[in-house]
C-alpha cells in the first residue's frame, strides 16, 4: 500500500533556472486553494492533478506545457443537481517577457507575460481552468430533466 503523501504543486516556478534545466512541475492542487475557481464551482472540494514543464520549442522560444486534470463539481443547468465534470485541460503557453513580444506572439499562440522571474503556477492553473469550464454545464444523466 502506498502511504506517501501526495506532492503539492509548487506555488511558483523560477523561470530562469527552470528553463535551464527544463524543469517539471507536477503535483496535486486542491480546489480550496483557488478562491476564484471555487466560486465558479458548486463547492470547493476535490483537487486537480497538474503536470507542467518548462521547455524551449524548436525555435528556442520558452514554453509552459502540460495538462491539468481532475473532476470538478458543477451544478447542472438543467436539473440543478451537482455532478462531477471531468476536466482535461491541455496547457500550451508561450512565455514572453515584454509587451511588444506579447503582441507579436499572440497572433500565433497563447502568450503569458512573465512579470518577473517568478511564474505563479497556481494562478496560471486557475486561469486556464476557468477558461476551460463549460458555460452551461449539463450532467448528461439519463434522468436529467428540467427542475
Ligand atoms: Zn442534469
Amino acid at each position: 500500500m502506498n502511504t506517501t503523501p501526495k506532492k503539492m504543486l509548487p506555488l511558483y516556478a523560477k523561470v530562469s533556472s527552470a528553463l535551464a534545466r527544463e524543469a517539471v512541475y507536477a503535483g496535486a492542487l486542491p480546489i480550496s486553494r483557488l478562491p476564484r475557481l471555487a466560486d465558479a464551482l458548486a463547492d470547493n472540494t476535490g483537487e486537480m492533478a497538474v503536470d507542467l514543464h518548462l521547455a524551449r520549442d524548436a525555435r528556442r522560444a520558452p514554453k509552459l506545457e502540460g495538462e491539468i486534470s481532475g473532476a470538478l463539481n458543477l451544478q447542472c443547468q438543467r436539473c440543478l443537481r451537482v455532478f462531477a465534470w471531468p476536466l482535461s485541460c491541455p496547457v500550451d503557453l508561450r512565455l514572453v517577457f515584454n509587451e511588444e513580444e506579447e503582441t507579436r506572439v499572440m497572433k500565433e499562440a497563447e502568450a503569458y507575460l512573465v512579470a518577473d522571474d517568478n511564474l505563479p503556477l497556481h494562478a496560471i492553473v486557475e486561469e486556464e481552468v476557468l477558461l476551460a469550464l463549460p458555460l452551461a454545464p449539463r450532467c448528461e444523466r439519463d434522468d436529467c430533466s428540467p427542475h
